[in-house]
C-alpha cells in the first residue's frame, strides 16, 4: 500500500481549492476524482447556470434596446448555441482548475474512492485497477446531487433536474419549475428571460423561505411582473405525460389544479450519500444525511475531515465548500487560520440579484439581540434609473446602542457584488459608524450601501423624511 500525507475525496470547489492550499503549505496532496475536475458547482451548477443566465440577460437587453435608443431589429434566443457557450466557459474553467492544480504538485487520481478506519483511501480507477492509500489524514469532499421528492410520475420523460437542463438547455415554450428554492427561482427567471412561460410551485407559504421574508415576496412582485406565474403554499400531487406535454396537478387553498408544460424542473433540494463514500468498518457520526464535523472540519473518525454539501450545519454553497477546505488544510497542516465560517455570503442570480449576509431582523431578533433595521430603496438610485431597473433595496441590520453590523440583505443590481462590503462588515465586527466612513463613488449601485447605512444617523440624502421637515 502507498503512503500519502493527504488524501481529499472529490474535486469540487470545496476539494480542489482545499488540495492547492495543501500544496501552498508544504503537503504531499493526492486529490480522487470520480468525474470532472469542478464538481458540480463548475460542470453543473453555479458556472453553467450564471452563463445561461447571461445568455438571457443578453437577450433581455437586445430586446428593450429600443427603450435605451439602440436599434436591434429582431433579437431571438438560439438555446443550442446558449448550451455550447455554457459547454466553453465550463471547459475554460475547468482546464484553468487543472493546470492550477499540475502547477502546485497536486496528484490527481481518477476513480473512485472509499475511506476504510486508519485511514485508508481504496481508489477503483477506471480500467477496473484497484490502489489503496495509506493516508496521514484524508478530507472528505463528495459533495451532493440532486434529490426527487416522492411525489408521483417524476420518472416521466419530461422530468428534469437541474443536471439536465443544464446538460440540454432545452428550446421551452413552457416550463413548470417544483421548488422555489435557490435552483428554482434561477431557472425561473432565466426560461423568463428566453421568453419561456414560466410557472412555480413552491410548497412553502413564499419563495426562497429560508431567506429574510421580503427577499422572497419582492422577487415573486418581479417574477410576476416578467410573466411568471408563481404559486406559494402549492403542494405538487402529480405528474403525468399528456402526448407531447408534461401535466402537473397541484393543490392550492384546497382545490386541485393543472398546469401544462414542455418540461418539469425539479429543484427541490439535494442528498448526499455518505454511505457511498464510506467503505465497510468506517462509521461517521451523521446528522440528516450529512456529516458531524467541528469547527476544524473534523468528523468522528480519527484524522478524517469532511467539507463542502457532505457536511452537516454549514450552508451547501461552492464558496462556503472552499473556505472549508482552508480551514480543515490548516488544521491538518496546524497553521492558524481567519477565515470566520459563520458569514458566509449567499447570492441568488435572479433578475433583479438577491444577496445577503448574516443575520435578518428576525433571526437576530431570535437569538436574543436587540436590533434596529434601516433600508435604503433603490428607486432614487442613478444607477438603478440609468439601468432601467425598478424596485430594489438594500438593507442592514445593526445591535442598538453600538450599532455593529451583524447582517444586510439586499434585492438590487449588482446585489451579488455588493453583499462584500457587508460580509467584510459582518465578519469584522464593524459599525455602522465605521461603515459610513467610506466615501462610495457615484454614480454607483454601491451608493445604496452607504444611504442605508446614513438612515441609521440623520438620514439617507436621497430619501425623503420620514416627516416633511418646515422651512
Ligand atoms: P433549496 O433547499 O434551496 O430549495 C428547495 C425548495 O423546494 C424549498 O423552498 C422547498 O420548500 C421546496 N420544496 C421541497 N419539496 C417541494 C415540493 N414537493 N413541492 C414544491 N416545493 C418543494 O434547494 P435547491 O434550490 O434545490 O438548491 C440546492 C442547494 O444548492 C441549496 O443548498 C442551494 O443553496 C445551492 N445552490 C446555491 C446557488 C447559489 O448560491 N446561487 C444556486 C443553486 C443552488
Amino acid at each position: 500500500m502507498e503512503s500519502r500525507e493527504l488524501v481529499i475525496v472529490g474535486a469540487g470547489p470545496g476539494g480542489y481549492v482545499a488540495a492547492i492550499k495543501a500544496a501552498q503549505l508544504g503537503l504531499r496532496c493526492t486529490l480522487v476524482e470520480r468525474a470532472e475536475v469542478g464538481g458540480t458547482c463548475l460542470n453543473r451548477g453555479c458556472v453553467p447556470t450564471k452563463s445561461v443566465l447571461h445568455s438571457a440577460e443578453v437577450l433581455a437587453c437586445a430586446r428593450e434596446a429600443g427603450r435605451f435608443g439602440v436599434v436591434i431589429p429582431e433579437a431571438a434566443v438560439d438555446f443550442a448555441a446558449v448550451r455550447e457557450r455554457a459547454r466553453e466557459v465550463v471547459a475554460q474553467i475547468r482546464g484553468g482548475v487543472e493546470q492550477l492544480l499540475a502547477a502546485n504538485g497536486v496528484e490527481l487520481v481518477r476513480g473512485e474512492a472509499r475511506v476504510a478506519p486508519g485511514p485508508v483511501v481504496h481508489v477503483a480507477l477506471p480500467d477496473g485497477a484497484r490502489v489503496s492509500y495509506q493516508a496521514r489524514d484524508v478530507i472528505v469532499a463528495a459533495g451532493s446531487a440532486p434529490a426527487l421528492p416522492p411525489i408521483k410520475g417524476l420518472d416521466g420523460p419530461r422530468v428534469m433536474t437541474s443536471d439536465g437542463m443544464l446538460a440540454e438547455v432545452p428550446a421551452l415554450d413552457r416550463l413548470v419549475v417544483i421548488g422555489g428554492g435557490v435552483i428554482g427561482v434561477e431557472f425561473a427567471s432565466a426560461y423568463a428571460g428566453f421568453g419561456a412561460e414560466v410557472t412555480v410551485l413552491e410548497a412553502l407559504p413564499r419563495l426562497l423561505p429560508t431567506l429574510d421574508r421580503e427577499l422572497g415576496q419582492s422577487l415573486a412582485l418581479a417574477l410576476k411582473k416578467r410573466g411568471c406565474a408563481v404559486h406559494a403554499g402549492a403542494l405538487v400531487r402529480e405528474v403525468r405525460d399528456d402526448g407531447d406535454e408534461a401535466v402537473v396537478t397541484f393543490e392550492l387553498k384546497g382545490e386541485l389544479r393543472d398546469v401544462r408544460a414542455d418540461a418539469v424542473l425539479v429543484a427541490t433540494g439535494r442528498r448526499c450519500d455518505v454511505g457511498a463514500v464510506c467503505a465497510d468498518g468506517l462509521e461517521l457520526a451523521c446528522e440528516r444525511g450529512r456529516i458531524v464535523v467541528d469547527e476544524c472540519m473534523r468528523t468522528s473518525a480519527p484524522h478524517v475531515r469532511a467539507i463542502g454539501d457532505i457536511a452537516a450545519g454549514g450552508p451547501q454553497l461552492a464558496h462556503a465548500a472552499s473556505a472549508q477546505g482552508i480551514v480543515a488544510v490548516c488544521d491538518v497542516a496546524g497553521v492558524p487560520c481567519e477565515i470566520d465560517l459563520s458569514c458566509v455570503p449567499s447570492c441568488v442570480y435572479t433578475e433583479p440579484e438577491i444577496a445577503c449576509v448574516g443575520l435578518s431582523e428576525v433571526e437576530a431578533k431570535e437569538a436574543g439581540m436587540q436590533v434596529t433595521t434601516e433600508k435604503c430603496l433603490m428607486t432614487g438610485n442613478a444607477k438603478t434609473v440609468i439601468a432601467g431597473m425598478d424596485r430594489g433595496f438594500v438593507k442592514v441590520v445593526a445591535t442598538e446602542g453600538e450599532r455593529r453590523i451583524v447582517g444586510a440583505q439586499l434585492l438590487c443590481g449588482r446585489a451579488t457584488d455588493l453583499v462584500g462590503e457587508l460580509a467584510v462588515a459582518v465578519a469584522n465586527g464593524l459599525t455602522v459608524d465605521e461603515m459610513a466612513r467610506v466615501v462610495r463613488a457615484h454614480p454607483t449601485f454601491e451608493e445604496g450601501v452607504g444611504e442605508a447605512l446614513e438612515a441609521f444617523g440623520t438620514g439617507a440624502i436621497h430619501a425623503l423624511p420620514k416627516k416633511r421637515r418646515a422651512v
